[in-house]
C-alpha cells in the first residue's frame, strides 16, 4: 500500500491563491508593488536607498522587508521617510503570499495610503522564485561579484524576473568579471530579459531602471 501526499504542490497551490488575494488588495488600494530578489549582499536595500529618496517626491512609498533575523534593513530604509514593514522570519528562508499578507496588515500606514509597495525579499537565490507574493513586477539584484555564471546555476529566479539590475559596476576595475557574459548568462535562461548596469554606491545607471520602473506602472495602472 502507498500513499503519496505532493505538500510542495498543495502548498504552493495555496500560496499561489493566497498571492492572487494579495493581488486584489493592492489592485484595489491603487498600489502597484516591486518586489526585489537576490543573494544576501547583493544591494537589494541599497538599491531601495538609491531610488526612494527620488521617487519619494512623486509617489507614496511603503517597503516590506524581509530578514531572517534583525530589522537592520527595515530601520535604514525607514531613515528614508517612508512606511516599513520589517519581517523578521526566524529562520524561513523566503517570503510567502501569506506572510506579505501579514506584512500589509501591518503596514505603519493605511494601504490606500500609498502608491508603491516595494516588498524586499530574504536573500536567496532559490526558493524566492517559487513563491508568488502578489507583487506586480519582480526584479532580481545581482552583484557582478558573483560571478557570470549564476544565471545558468539559479535559472528559476532569472526566468522569473521581469528585470535584471547587475549592481556595483563602481568595483569593475577590481573584479574580473565579462559583464556581457553575464548578461547572456541571463538571457539563455530568459530572452529579451531588461537587464541594467547599475552602481547602487555611485547612481550610475539607475535612471534607465526607473524609467522601466515607471513604465511598468504605466501599463498597470491602464
Ligand atoms: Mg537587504
Ligand atoms: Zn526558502
Amino acid at each position: 500500500m502507498l500513499q503519496t501526499i505532493r505538500i510542495r504542490e498543495k502548498l504552493l497551490g495555496k500560496n499561489d491563491e493566497l498571492a492572487a488575494h494579495n493581488r486584489e488588495r493592492l489592485d484595489t488600494a491603487g498600489v502597484f508593488a516591486v518586489s526585489l530578489c537576490g543573494s544576501p549582499g547583493s544591494g537589494k536595500t541599497t538599491l531601495l536607498e538609491r531610488v526612494i529618496p527620488a521617487l519619494r517626491l512623486k509617489f507614496r512609498i511603503g517597503v516590506i522587508e524581509g530578514d531572517v533575523e534583525t530589522d537592520r534593513d527595515g530601520r535604514r530604509v525607514a531613515a528614508l521617510d517612508v512606511a516599513v514593514t520589517q519581517l523578521v522570519t526566524g529562520g524561513a528562508c523566503h517570503l510567502d503570499a501569506k506572510m506579505v499578507g501579514l506584512a500589509l496588515d501591518n503596514l505603519p500606514v493605511p494601504l490606500h495610503d500609498l502608491d508603491l509597495l516595494f516588498i524586499e525579499n530574504v536573500g536567496n537565490l532559490v526558493c524566492p522564485a517559487a513563491y508568488a507574493l502578489g507583487e506586480n513586477a519582480r526584479v532580481v539584484v545581482l552583484s557582478l561579484t558573483e560571478g557570470e555564471d549564476k544565471p545558468l546555476k539559479y535559472p528559476a529566479m532569472f526566468r522569473k524576473t521581469d528585470s535584471l539590475v547587475i549592481n556595483k559596476l563602481d568595483l569593475v576595475p577590481y573584479v574580473p568579471v565579462d559583464l556581457q557574459e553575464m548578461e547572456a548568462a541571463a538571457h539563455v535562461v530568459h530572452p529579451g530579459l531588461p537587464v541594467f548596469r547599475v552602481s547602487c554606491t555611485t547612481g550610475e545607471g539607475i535612471e534607465p531602471w526607473i524609467d522601466w520602473l515607471m513604465e511598468r506602472r504605466a501599463c498597470w495602472k491602464k
